[in-house]
């Protein structure tokens, strides 16, 4: 399945602002997605933008 995933999407619509993102938290630059590892900066066709912030 190519879910169309680049390294550097557009400010404010990336991986780091999507509710699929877990932040890594030894390196804030790095997190999990569906148990994949992603950059912060990143982003695919499943960016879903978060619209509160949510306490796991
Ligand atoms: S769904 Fe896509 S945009 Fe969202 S965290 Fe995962 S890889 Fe990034």
């Amino acid at each position: 399945m190519d879910v169309e995933y680049i390294l550097n999407g557009p400010v404010g619509e990336t991986c780091i602002d999507c509710v699929n993102f877990r932040h890594n938290v030894e390196d804030p630059s790095k997190g999990t997605c569906f148990g994949r590892e992603v950059a912060a900066t990143g982003r695919c066709k499943f960016f879903k933008k978060k619209t509160t912030r949510v306490s796991h």
